[in-house]
């Protein structure tokens, strides 16, 4: 009798994970507690492959083999925990699809800059000429592609979920670019899990294979002697220290090895603080599958961004707006505060994920001149910025916030959207609430 797959969850992953697992001859059946998209349910029944949706039918999950399961569902949901009590392996959809193919794979995680800096690697490689594909949180899923596709080389980015149930997956080269408080909500507010879950990237990695992360997060300097690291250490900095494989010097970035070479920093497609990260990590990655200098040169000087990150809208009658919409944590939106060169009003808001904005609060003293409360829930802000006596406005809808944050603006101001939150009080989702943003910009 074949195995039994079950897969819960049916939206990108959780589709590609069953269609992989149908094609390996597994007996698959897909779960969902929320209503499938249309497009997935096409795909599914294509393939013949059983499913439900709105509910879970337990009898037909709990006599699974193996299951393969959503990042999006917590492992504290009641069906995970029987799951758990009857030792069913649960695994992620890329654990899964690891399995099945003897692909590259150049895997990205991190608190901030893991999209951008995956979008990056994979425009580098794909700009090389490399059989490439792109997968995980972005892109099409993994397991989908290793069904259906043969790419010699996979760039995946990966979150502290998928990290969370991946076990023998091995990274040939692992990208760590950050570690700060986020989603402590799912790790029973101890940093110390979530910090496990990233340091996950590199389990299984062996002296062939690389690890590159930024030297200089206080978090990974601590954490990095205590998990057995095998692979090839690639520190990177902004600055010269001993060790590090690409670094910033006199407006120009440097990278030492495999290939040494060096660019104009100004050349650089995405700018501030930390883009300089995400492109020196990007390099790296690059240089250590023995891309040619001038190519990885040139990718990284023509990158067109990514969308709702730091992404400019327009200039309206002198004022700036920036779409920030993906700063879901106070860290990224530290970040875009420390790039902005003009007074700012700050747009901020949304589902608090156990946030704490001290981090933010003197940029935000510094750099702004009102702030925009958007949120069903805005005392916390309230709490924490109305003692700096800046003009603030509490909204409920985008519409209102584009109306507040333009009237306290002068010319040459920048209104950011830059959240600190997820979207999910008043939005569908971080795209939908830059997509509205731009929206109700451009109708000004
Ligand atoms: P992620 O995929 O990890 O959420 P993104 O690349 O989508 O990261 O960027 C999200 C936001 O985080 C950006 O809008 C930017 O403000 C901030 N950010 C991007 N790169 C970094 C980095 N290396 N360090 C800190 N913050 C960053």
């Amino acid at each position: 009798m074949s195995k039994r797959i079950v897969v819960l969850g049916a939206g990108e992953s959780g589709t590609g994970a069953a269609v992989l697992a149908q094609k390996q001859g597994f007996e698959v059946f897909v779960s969902d507690m929320s209503l499938i998209q249309e497009k997935y349910k096409k795909k599914l029944d294509n393939k013949n492959i059983p499913w439900e949706e709105g509910h879970h039918t337990e009898e037909l999950i709990l006599n699974a083999d193996e299951v393969i399961k959503s990042p999006g569902i917590p492992n504290n949901a009641p069906l995970i925990l029987k799951i758990n009590e009857r030792h069913i392996p649960i695994i992620s959809e890329i654990e899964f699809a690891g399995r099945y193919t003897n692909a590259k794979m150049i895997c990205i995680t991190g608190s901030n800059g893991k999209t951008t800096t995956t979008s990056l690697i994979y425009h580098i490689f794909k700009s090389a000429g490399l059989n490439v594909g792109l997968a995980g949180n972005i892109g099409k899923s993994l397991a989908l592609q290793v069904a259906e596709c043969d790419y010699d080389y996979y760039v995946i980015e990966l979150s502290s979920f998928q990290l969370d149930n991946m076990y023998d997956f091995r990274a040939n080269i692992a990208v760590l670019m950050n570690i700060t408080p986020d989603h402590l909500d799912r790790y029973g507010n101890k940093m110390q899990n979530y910090v496990d879950a990233k340091f996950r990237i590199i389990r299984n990695q062996t002296e062939e294979d690389a690890f590159v992360y930024w030297n200089d997060d206080p978090i990974i300097q601590h954490e990095l002697h205590k998990y057995g690291i095998h692979a090839r250490l690639c520190p990177f900095s902004a600055v010269k220290e001993q060790g590090v494989k690409a670094y910033a010097e006199n407006h120009k970035i440097y990278f030492t090895e495999p290939m040494a070479f060096n660019m104009e920093q100004e050349e650089l497609a995405l700018t501030g603080t930390h883009n300089l990260y995400n492109s020196l990590a990007a390099g790296i990655s690059a240089n250590l599958a023995g891309i040619r200098k001038d190519c990885i040169r040139i990718a990284l000087s023509d990158f067109k961004g990514v969308e709702h990150r730091l992404e400019k809208v327009a200039r309206i009658r002198g004022v700036d707006f920036v779409n920030d919409s993906k700063a879901t944590n106070v860290n990224s939106c530290w970040y875009a505060l420390q790039s902005m060169t003009a007074k700012t009003i700050l747009i901020l808001g949304g589902k608090d994920k156990g946030n704490d904005y001290t981090e933010i609060q003197h940029l935000v003293k510094e750099k702004c001149r009102g702030l925009v409360y958007l949120g069903l829930h805005n005392e916390k802000l309230h709490a924490y910025f109305d003692s700096l006596g800046l003009p603030v406005a509490d909204v409920q809808s985008m519409a209102d916030a584009v109306k507040a944050a333009y009237s306290m603006a002068e010319k040459g101001d920048t209104v950011l959207l830059s959240p600190c939150c997820a979207s999910f009080d008043l939005f569908k989702s971080y795209e939908d609430r830059g997509n509205q943003f731009k929206q109700y910009v451009k109708s000004l």
